[in-house]
């Protein structure tokens, strides 16, 4: 019930969010201010601070550990976003209650400088390498980014982002070491309880995920081009609830412990186990599993993903689908799905022709419900305005999967056609 409210009205999303913040710090506040009775304002403002800077740092971590009910509401990018924003405006909170907070203990500085400058890295560098907040805006930072991963992979950014761990440790310990503040019962009570409470469900949900409780094995291994290849999986275990157009987190164990994300291509159905992935090489992880071979056991943490829902809650709307690359796999499982009972104009833009791996299955399925168009090279905003009729324009539903850039590039061009940003939905494939 709450899920399709905050599904369905951005405004009680935007409610849920404000109460959430708003209720998360409140009794440790109450705790400590009651406990303390009277006190200079100053100094109460800075303190708050400071703790309404930690419990949205434990939020912001709890957000990490991607709740299902939570992601089946608003979905992975708005939760990612919500994170992104408690630990920019908590940095500033902590600054303050850094910076004025006179203190008198040399380890009580310590800790606290420490964790601050900790927080104030982990920010900038996750704000650079793990979302697009710089090099969605900035070509040149996004070019300086595509180089330094190189040698800075992903996988080596999500080790530098858990130094925050450390961060909220030192916090706890900063915390324990005020004699001013150690003393109240109540509110020390409460301050275990949220810190260990949230960093107790971390550590279970890493290690739940490492135990794999959806797991299946690899039954197929096919190469589509000299960079793309399509694995066929069937669970065997605990089989997810797919729709099509979702995405899941996979882990082959053969290969290494890293999760990666990928999307489902294939029509998901009740009776059928099996999910089809259609995965390009584009760094070292992708290049190794190219090669897994049949039998390879596989775990997946999932299923994640709107495009399903969103167009189960639009019953009149038609759609275009626009993907780029391999991108264009959420959309063949929806163009699947949904073509016989949706007009569907499928658009798909490949770098050469060579990556036209899925031509012939496209136009298999082409009918009077199912148009596709493929293209080397990306659309430009008046191919877009020649390729889609007034009434497309006005009123389907866009889904745009790609890169980055690429969906950014892509959007542009449809509001400046007259698409409304209320029929525009995205999928982004790097970070
Ligand atoms: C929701 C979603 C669905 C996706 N679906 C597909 C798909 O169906 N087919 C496909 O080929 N690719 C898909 N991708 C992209 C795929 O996850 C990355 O290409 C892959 O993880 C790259 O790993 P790598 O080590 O080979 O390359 P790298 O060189 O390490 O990374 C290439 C790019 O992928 C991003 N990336 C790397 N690891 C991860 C990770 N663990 N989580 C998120 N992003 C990462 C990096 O930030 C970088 O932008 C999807 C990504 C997302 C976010």
């Amino acid at each position: 019930m709450m899920v399709n409210v905050l599904r369905r009205y951005p405004i009680a999303l935007n409610i849920f969010w404000v109460f959430l913040v708003i209720l998360v710090p409140t009794p440790l506040l109450l705790a400590l201010f009651v406990s303390m009775g009277s006190i200079a304002t100053d100094q109460r403002l800075l303190i708050a601070a400071g703790i309404i800077a930690y419990t949205w740092w434990l939020l912001a971590v709890f957000l990490s550990t991607r709740p299902k009910w939570l992601e089946r509401a608003v979905g992975l990018p708005k939760m990612y976003l919500l994170h992104g924003c408690l630990g920019v405006i908590a940095l500033v909170l902590a600054f303050l209650h850094e910076h004025y907070m006179v203190s008198m203990g040399q380890w009580i500085i310590v800790t606290g400088k420490l964790a601050w400058y900790l927080t104030l890295f982990g920010v900038l560098f996750a704000a650079f390498f793990m979302s697009g907040w710089i090099v969605d805006h900035f070509p040149t930072a996004a070019n300086v980014k595509i180089r330094m991963q190189k040698v800075i992979k992903h996988q080596f950014s999500i080790w530098i982002h858990r130094l925050n761990i450390v961060a909220i440790l030192l916090v706890w310990l900063h915390v324990e070491l005020i004699g001013r503040v150690n003393g109240h019962l109540m509110f020390m009570v409460l301050f275990e309880l949220y810190t260990f409470g949230v960093l107790g469900y971390y550590g279970w949900y890493k290690l739940d995920q490492k135990e794999g409780k959806m797991a299946g094995k690899v039954v197929k291994n096919r190469r589509l081009n000299a960079k793309t290849f399509q694995l066929t999986l069937e669970f065997q275990d605990n089989v997810p609830n797919l729709l099509a157009g979702d995405f899941l987190f996979f882990t082959f164990p053969t290969l290494s412990q890293e999760t990666h994300p990928f999307s489902l291509t294939n029509k998901p159905s009740e009776k059928s186990h099996v999910v089809v992935l259609t995965i390009r090489e584009v760094g070292d992880y992708t290049k190794g599993l190219s090669a897994v071979t049949v039998g390879s056991s596989f775990y997946a943490e999932g299923p994640f993903g709107q495009f399903s829902r969103i167009i189960e809650s639009e019953p009149e709307k038609d759609l275009t689908l626009i993907g780029m690359g391999t991108g264009v796999a959420p959309l063949m499982s929806i163009a699947k799905r949904y073509h016989s009972r949706r007009n569907i104009h499928l658009i798909w833009t490949v770098k050469n022709k060579e990556d036209e791996f899925f031509r012939s299955e496209l136009e298999n399925l082409n009918d009077n419900r199912l148009k596709s168009f493929i293209q080397v090279g990306r659309v430009t905003t008046y191919e877009l305005s020649q390729l889609l009729s007034e009434r497309e324009i006005k009123e389907n539903r866009f889904f745009v999967v790609g890169s980055s850039l690429a969906v950014l590039s892509v959007e542009r061009s449809l509001k400046q056609i007259g698409v409304s940003k209320q029929n525009l939905s995205d999928e982004r494939l790097t970070m």
